[in-house]
């Protein structure tokens, strides 16, 4: 096990649970929505109890429900990237908590008009209140989150970096790499990304990818078949 983790038990229609303990004063709670099994990540400040959502990517309610029972107070919505599955419980969110959506500011245009042909299934989402790009910090209780802009996965695809936590959306998993044929999509630019932004931190960063088992840049430069230190 990479960091102190415990998966709580299920009941009915509830979303799957995962909680890190972060480190640090950080906190994270993972919980996997919607048909493509997305890690939507609440993030808090152990301390305040203030936190962000990570890519609320659908049921809502569901996220809500924990949001409460976590006792947390919500300060931003922050999405690694603008996909269908990452986004779609923006709205319910937002309007629940009146808290602002940040986006990085080169996924606007995929934002407004989702890719996937699935625009049927997601309801259009309100816009993004305020578009982030490198270096923008996002403070929340007594921690942070910095942007790293990480394009290739989407041109506007960002991961979110404190001490000991990335949470690097669609760009990189355990034992793979994010899909680069969708719209603005760059296999080169993921790579570049990969290598400059993410196997460059230190291995007691945990990373926490958008879909999938959390992973360390140790294991994905030893395991993960899509990387090459070679050339
Ligand atoms: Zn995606």
């Amino acid at each position: 096990m990479l960091c102190c983790q415990s998966t709580v038990a299920l009941k009915g229609s509830e979303v799957p649970v995962t909680k890190f303990n972060g480190k640090n004063g950080l906190d994270v709670v993972c919980l996997t929505v919607s048909m493509f099994a997305t890690n939507c990540y609440l993030v808090f400040c152990t301390e305040t109890r203030e936190a962000v959502v990570i890519d609320p990517g659908a049921n809502g309610k569901g996220i809500i429900e924990k949001v409460k029972s976590y006792g947390l107070s919500i300060k931003y919505i922050i999405n690694t990237h603008a996909h269908v599955d990452h986004i779609g419980a923006n709205g319910k969110i937002k309007e629940t908590f009146k808290v602002p959506i940040l986006l990085g500011e080169k996924d606007l245009q995929i934002y407004e008009k989702p890719a996937f042909g699935l625009s049927l299934f997601f309801k259009k989402q309100p816009k993004p209140d305020r578009l982030i790009s490198e270096g923008t910090r996002i403070s929340f209780g007594r921690v942070y989150l910095d942007v790293l802009e990480t394009p290739g996965h989407s041109p506007g695809s960002i991961s979110l970096l404190s001490e000991n936590a990335v949470f690097c959306g669609d760009t990189l998993f355990s034992g793979s790499i994010g899909r680069t044929d969708l719209p603005g999509g760059s296999h080169e630019q993921l790579i570049k990304s990969i290598h400059e932004k993410l196997l460059v931190l230190q291995d007691h960063v945990v990373i926490y990818p958008g879909h999938g088992p959390i992973t360390t840049p140790g294991n994905e430069i030893f395991a993960n078949p899509f990387i090459d230190l070679s050339g």
